[in-house]
């Protein structure tokens, strides 16, 4: 699929729950997010449908992510009907790793490729602080286990406020060297305000060479993080929703003040 500027879009990102186990400062308040009804969630058999319809059309790469997709019940069967697809080269999925050594081995057999994994800081004080409610062990285990498991490459999300030379963001720097690990840097985004730059170390924040669209956990498909244009999925057709997605994509991010980051999926 080619949107109007001939950009290739071939990346899908669902986000399959907006429940998180973390509440971290610059992403959830603290009290939690008014959740959405359970009937109005995607179903596994619709997250499969719309896929198998994206892959049909070209997309090859897919990202789960959430809210915290490891919270979401059953997350490895439906890993295991997006894997079966024919046709997608790279599965992965964005997690805080909290719960990920007690899934590592069954994402890694349901057929997941890889996972990222979000660490701002390698100080149990400071995570805690900065998740409100985590510890920093959990994920380093996370890391561990999604390592044995063959998730490969790990890659960490580090959230910086300005700079990756940030004390906090260059002990990530050196716990990833000494363990085998890539770091993209995310520099701290604002939706509302439109705040947003290019990920350090991956391809995120690049309006010119986006190629993806996103699906939230409720069925909307977003062509632009920085933007309010959605298409409700189950309203007007799987397959519309996508054409009208990429017809609309637009060229640059700007503002986006109906979604947020637990719900879209960073
Ligand atoms: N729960 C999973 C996790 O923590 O990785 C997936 C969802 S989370 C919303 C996806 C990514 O978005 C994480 O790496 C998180 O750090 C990032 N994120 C959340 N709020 C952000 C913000 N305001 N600016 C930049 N990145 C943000």
């Amino acid at each position: 699929m080619y949107d109007r500027y001939n950009r290739k879009i071939d990346y899908l990102r669902i986000s399959v729950t907006d429940r998180c186990n973390l509440r971290c400062t610059y992403c959830m308040p603290e009290e939690g997010i008014q959740l959405l009804r359970h009937e109005d969630i995607l179903t596994f058999d619709e997250i499969r449908d719309f896929t198998q319809i994206a892959v049909a059309h070209g997309v090859t790469k897919v990202r789960i992510t959430g809210g915290e997709p490891l919270v979401r019940k059953e997350i490895t069967t439906l890993i295991r009907m997006i894997a079966d697809i024919d046709g997608i080269r790279d599965l992965s999925m964005t997690t805080n790793g909290v719960l990920l050594k007690h899934f590592a081995y069954e994402l890694s057999t349901a057929g997941l490729h890889r996972v990222n994994i979000s660490l701002d800081t390698i100080d149990p004080e400071k995570f805690n602080k900065i998740t409100r409610t985590g510890n920093v062990q959990d994920v380093f285990d996370g890391i561990r286990a999604a390592k044995e498991a063959g998730l490969l490459p790990v890659k960490i999300n580090c959230v910086i406020k300005a700079s990756k030379d940030e004390a906090e963001a260059a002990e990530v720097t050196s716990f990833c060297k000494d363990n085998g690990l890539e770091v993209r840097y995310i520099r701290q985004m604002d939706l509302v305000k439109g705040h947003f730059s290019m990920v350090d170390g991956g391809s995120g924040g690049d309006c010119a060479m986006c190629n993806r669209l996103r699906l939230t956990a409720s069925g909307k498909l977003k062509p632009c993080l920085f933007n309010n244009i959605e298409f409700d999925i189950r309203e007007i057709g799987f397959e519309n929703a996508l054409k009208m997605a990429v017809e609309l994509k637009p060229a640059c991010g700007s503002k986006n003040e109906t979604g947020s980051f637990y719900n879209i999926g960073g």
